[in-house]
């Protein structure tokens, strides 16, 4: 199933009604709606506030008045504002937006390392990862802080998974740390499309072009970026870079961002399926019935919600 068939198309008066009726039960139901980049633009423009996974994740922790907070993200992300203000109650609106990456690392794995690898060698792992995986690691990271949560960690050696392409570019910037990818291969199917032959021929057009790409992006595609950064990082750079063209190499709802923010410049995504389906689970139509009826709601057994708080506030610490 490709993204055309998932994805349900609306018209602009039938988004401008739904806007509409968001923005009036999330009054009425005091709700907060915390929409990721990688979502389409008529959910950004409706969310209270609009980042990458850190800045979502300091959002959901300081949220208070609030009674729900509605996640417009990917099912680890939810979980994880869960994770950080446990006493709200958090809906998705879609349960199937999963993470592929995600699933590619389970605590059995980190499990099998940490007894191969011995268990004073700390496990750091990305946010994206579920609640329990999160609970077995040592320690939770971005793409924002990945290279600082290592360093200040102040060890030798970590175990750092599911994405072996942002452990590659801790392990660049921090060349005295060995940085043991766990598992041997995990990766985002959507960072994993862009190539340097796409990217070539676009400039071969746009010869004045700049590249900037996200670390979840091949090592390949990362050797010829002129930045390669955070999603946030990403966006400041696109608004304050003097460039006229940019090519972009990360998920497609963070390009038609930039490319509304800035009018002035052109924003090319670097390869035309780089879209996350499950991010496109969401749609104007399921997030306002998720307001509607309080559905569907997050739930993580307390241990585990106890033990993946403890890795994430330990990022939080160590930056
Ligand atoms: S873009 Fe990649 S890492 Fe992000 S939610 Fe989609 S599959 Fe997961």
């Amino acid at each position: 199933m490709n993204v055309r068939t998932l994805k349900k198309n609306f018209s602009h008066e039938e988004i401008a009604k739904l806007s509409e009726e968001i923005l009036a039960l999330k009054e009425e139901k005091n709700a907060v709606i915390l929409a990721h980049y990688y979502q389409e633009l008529e959910i950004q423009d409706v969310g209270d506030i609009v980042g990458d996974s850190l800045g979502l994740s300091q959002a959901a922790r300081d949220v208070e008045d609030a009674d729900f907070i509605v996640f417009a993200g990917v099912h680890f992300m939810a979980e994880t504002a869960k994770i950080l203000n446990p006493t709200k109650t958090v809906l998705i609106p879609n349960v199937n937006a999963g993470c592929p990456m995600a699933s590619q690392c389970s605590p059995d794995i980190i499990q099998a390392a940490r007894e191969k690898h011995g268990s004073d060698v700390p496990v750091v792992v990305y946010v994206n990862t579920t609640a329990e995986t999160k609970a077995a690691a040592d320690v939770t990271c971005t793409s924002s802080n990945a290279p600082i949560v290592v360093k200040n960690l102040g060890v030798k050696k970590v175990l750092f998974g599911p994405d072996r392409n942002l452990g590659l570019y801790v392990q660049k910037q921090l060349p005295d740390v060995e940085v043991i990818p766990v598992p041997e291969d995990g990766h985002c199917i959507v960072h994993k499309r862009f190539s340097v032959t796409a990217i070539e021929a676009i400039k071969e057009q746009y010869p004045d072009a700049v590249l900037i790409a996200h670390p979840e992006c091949n090592e390949d595609v990362q050797d010829i970026a002129d930045l390669v950064g955070s999603t946030s990082s990403l966006r400041r750079f696109g608004r304050e870079t003097k460039a006229k063209v940019i090519i972009v190499a990360t998920e497609k709802g963070l390009v038609d961002r930039l490319n509304k923010d800035n009018p002035e410049k052109k924003f090319i995504l670097a390869k035309d399926t780089a879209i996350c389906r499950n991010m496109k689970r969401i749609n104007i139509e399921n997030l306002k019935d998720s307001l509607l009826h309080e559905q569907h709601e997050i739930i993580i057994p307390k241990e585990i919600n106890d033990k993946a708080e403890k890795a994430i506030l330990r990022m939080f610490e160590l930056t």
